[in-house]
């Protein structure tokens, strides 16, 4: 599956590999895909960056100790923040 986001409304529709996107219409305000450009950010990208600002707010929290518990909690949300499928 492919994830791409709608042109019209902007929410995100999952299509198979095979599909063409003129062929697929958006599952929210039923326009067709052809428009339809892929989501921002890739899952590693979202992971990283809860990384990082998990960490910048363990940081102003704890210190040393602070960051890293930070940076373990802000790569779990990033993973969160992924999504199903
Ligand atoms: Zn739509």
């Amino acid at each position: 599956m492919k994830k791409y986001q709608c042109a019209n409304c902007g929410v995100i529709n999952k299509i198979p590999d095979d599909a063409s996107l003129p062929e697929s219409s958006c599952w929210s305000c039923s326009q067709p895909l052809n428009n339809a450009r892929k989501p921002e950010g890739t899952g590693e990208t979202s992971a990283a960056v809860g990384l990082i600002g998990g960490a910048t707010l363990g940081a102003s929290i704890g210190g040393p100790v602070g960051a890293i518990v930070g940076g373990i909690l802000g790569a779990l949300i990033g993973k969160e923040a992924r999504g199903v499928g």
